[in-house]
């Protein structure tokens, strides 16, 4: 019913966002059933975005809400950065992602050599450091796939929940919210973020959820949300939020 994590910028190809482009995911969106789609392009696309341009076209589509958001790369060194950049514009929900630390951009394809290679508590342990940074930093609305540091299928040895603790801690006295992110099925790992246990005890600690694909085309916008919801509702989960002007909007499912 929701994607609140969708790209109109690719990685590989940066392209000029257009009217038509805007078009495809919204007409997707409409098609997929979706009341609410946020877009979130990286912050280092910003001089790509073109946020007059989406409300444009979002006027096409009454009876879906489009909202804009910014999904920035989280640095510890780098708070200053980011809130200049989020006094630019109101956005309606911002995500804090951490794709790298300690100069190590981790989830690149040419990455996965050194996943194998590290220890691998160590570098979810660091991880984890820096998502609770970000959880802390008061800069946004969301964290992004929480344990995409799993995502060429390297696990721990200690316990996802001992390694996550202090992050979920954080995420929840900040009274963040946190994505179930389909796209990591379509990585080597090969399923959601975050993976089950840890969606359990999100639950448990009454952190709230939204649904995201991380769509960076159209086609995929929507892509396994309806699982992803089912899944939530299996384990208890009622609800997921939007968000509007930064502040949540609650939605029953099923
Ligand atoms: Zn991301
Ligand atoms: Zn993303």
């Amino acid at each position: 019913m929701l994607d609140m994590h969708v790209h109109l910028i690719g990685h590989d190809d940066p392209r000029e966002v257009n009217r038509e482009i805007i078009r495809e995911y919204l007409e997707e969106a409409s098609i997929r059933g979706l009341k609410e789609i946020g877009f979130a392009d990286h912050d280092y696309f910003w001089n790509q975005m073109n946020f007059p341009m989406i409300r444009e076209v979002a006027e096409e589509f009454p009876d879906l809400a489009v909202r804009i958001g910014l999904e920035a790369e989280y640095r510890p060194h780098e708070e200053g950065r980011i809130k200049q950049l989020l006094e630019q514009f109101p956005f309606d929900f911002v995500i804090g992602s951490v794709h790298e630390f300690d100069g190590w951009i981790f989830d690149m394809p040419e990455a996965e050599a050194i996943h194998h290679k590290k220890n691998a508590d160590e570098i979810y342990g660091r991880y984890f450091e820096v998502v609770t940074l970000a959880a802390k930093s008061g800069l946004f609305t969301t964290i992004g796939h929480l344990d995409l540091i799993k995502l060429f299928g390297v696990r721990p040895g200690k316990d996802i929940l001992t390694l996550a603790d202090e992050a979920l801690t954080a995420v929840a006295e900040h009274g963040l919210v946190l994505e179930v992110n389909t796209n990591g099925r379509y990585k080597p790992v090969a399923e959601f973020y975050p993976e089950r246990r840890l969606v359990e005890e999100i639950m448990r600690r009454g952190i709230e959820f939204t649904l995201g694909s991380d769509a960076h085309c159209a086609k995929v916008v929507g892509r396994d949300l309806e699982e992803a919801s089912q899944m939530l509702t299996q384990i208890g989960v009622h609800s997921v939020v939007g968000f509007a002007n930064m502040a949540k909007i609650s939605y029953k499912l099923g």
